[in-house]
Parts: structure tokens; C-alpha cells; sequence
């Protein structure tokens, strides 16, 4: 007998897998057993007080932790012995906590190291050319991003050490995108940012969503969340709750 599937009922691959994921920081545990979808172009929230392991989750993605266990799978594949640059040049950006601009460059310099990035990783090889999964085709060029962060475009020349916490927030998920990646992780892009900078930052993420940028976001502010993603799953003491 011909068995066949319609296509409405085969189920897509998620971009990105984590199966009882557990990590480590030396001998100390802080993640246990964690598993969860995301979604190509969906906006995925983890949320949880301090210490919940929100981070922890994000810096396993792109091995940043001492050590994993379980499985991450990125588009079906298994990121299990990728190095972090490894990890990158397959299409997953880290925006950490802890903003790392060049000070002393202009903000326009530490854009186009974002891009440079992107071209040394295509000259040595490392980025398999893929066509843009995003839904608008959207290519997260200098224009694009000014348009995310208008702010931006203001204070191209000046030195990046000489803006506020917030612009730099904005500078670094900026220059991030510009390395077009297929998954951002934004790593609490509300904290220690004025109100004013967290409503723009809000507001980009939904542009960001608009054009088919698939985002997993750790935050600590739930109304942050209730505005910009499409699902929240919470964390408390390195387990899913
Ligand atoms: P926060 O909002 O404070 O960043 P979080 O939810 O992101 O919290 P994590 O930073 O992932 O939490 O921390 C999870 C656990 O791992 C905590 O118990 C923390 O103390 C521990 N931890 C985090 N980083 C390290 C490290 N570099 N070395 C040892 N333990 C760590």
C-alpha cells in the first residue's frame, strides 16, 4: 500500500532544538535537563528572576559555558563539538549582556566590523552562502539597521565609548545583525537601559519580527516580554517551570 503524507501534515524542522540540555560551570550545575523549540522567524522569550540560568542557556548555544550535555540541534543539526566561531559562521549571533563595543572606534567603524566579520567568514569558507530564510528577504544592511535604530544614524563619527548604556545596547544588537544571522539570542537588552531606549529597543525587536528575524531573548521584565514575543517560557533555578 502507497502511504502519502499531505504536506500540511509534515512537520517542519525547528531552527533551533535543545533536548535535556544541562550545563556546567566547573563542577557546579546551573542548567538541568532543558528542552524546548524555537520556530524560524518566531520571537521566543526566556524569563526568570537573577541566577535562573537565562544567560547560561544562551552562552550553551554558542558554547560559551565550560560544558553541555544533552543536544542542540540548529537546523536539524547537532551543534555538539561546533566551536563558538564554528557556531557563528553557521548563522547564530550572541548579543551578551555585558555590551562588547570598541570604545575608542566610531560607531559607524564598529558597524562595519560586523560586516567585516561576515566577509572574512566568506573568504575563508565558513559561511555556506543560504538564501535568506527571512520572510521579507530582509538583508540587515546599513540602511536597515539605521531604519531599526534611527538614534543611530545621528551619531555615526562619534566615538562608541561616549554614548549612554542604551545606545550602546543598540549598537552592538546593530552591528550583530549586520553579520546577518539566522538566530539572534539577545541577552537582556532592557537591562540597565532608561525607559526611553527600552520603548526603541521594543519597538526595533518588532521590526526585527516583521522582517522574519527568528530571535530567542532572555529578559527579566515580563511586560518587556508580553510586547515583543510571541511565546515566554520561564526559568527559575536552571529549570523550566
Ligand atoms: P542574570 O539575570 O543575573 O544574568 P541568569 O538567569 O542569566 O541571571 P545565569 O547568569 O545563567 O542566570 O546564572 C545561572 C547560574 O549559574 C547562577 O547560579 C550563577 O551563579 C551561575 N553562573 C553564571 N555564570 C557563572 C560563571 N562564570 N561561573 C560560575 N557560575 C556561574
Amino acid at each position: 500500500m502507497l502511504l502519502i503524507t499531505e504536506p500540511s501534515a509534515m512537520k517542519a524542522i525547528p531552527l533551533l532544538e535543545l533536548k535535556k540540555l544541562s550545563a556546567f560551570y566547573g563542577s557546579a550545575q546551573a542548567l538541568f535537563e532543558l528542552s524546548f523549540c524555537l520556530d524560524q522567524g518566531e520571537v521566543l522569550a526566556l524569563v526568570g528572576p537573577n541566577g535562573a540560568g537565562k544567560s547560561t542557556t544562551l552562552k550553551s548555544i554558542v558554547s560559551w559555558v565550560d560544558r553541555w550535555e544533552g543536544e542542540i540541534f540548529f537546523q536539524g543539526q547537532s551543534l555538539k563539538s561546533l566551536q563558538s566561531h564554528q557556531i557563528a559562521a553557521r548563522g547564530i549571533a550572541l548579543v551578551p549582556e555585558d555590551r562588547r563595543i570598541f570604545t575608542s572606534l566610531s560607531v559607524e567603524e564598529n558597524l562595519d566590523i560586523g560586516r567585516q566579520v561576515l566577509r572574512q567568514k566568506r573568504d575563508r569558507g565558513l559561511v555556506v552562502e543560504r538564501e535568506h530564510t527571512n520572510k521579507g528577504g530582509q538583508a540587515w544592511d546599513l540602511d536597515a539597521v539605521l531604519t531599526l535604530f534611527p538614534a543611530l544614524g545621528s551619531m555615526l563619527k562619534r566615538p562608541a565609548g561616549q554614548m549612554s548604556g542604551g545606545e550602546q545596547q543598540m549598537l552592538t544588537i546593530a552591528r550583530a545583525l549586520m553579520g546577518q544571522p539566522l538566530l539572534l539570542l539577545l541577552d537582556e537588552p532592557s537591562e540597565g537601559v532608561a525607559p526611553k531606549i527600552v520603548e526603541h529597543m521594543a519597538q526595533a525587536i518588532l521590526a526585527m519580527k516583521q522582517a522574519g528575524q527568528s530571535i530567542l531573548i532572555s529578559e527579566q521584565n515580563r511586560y518587556f516580554c508580553d510586547a515583543i514575543a510571541d511565546r515566554q517560557l520561564h526559568l527559575l533555578q536552571g529549570c523550566l517551570v
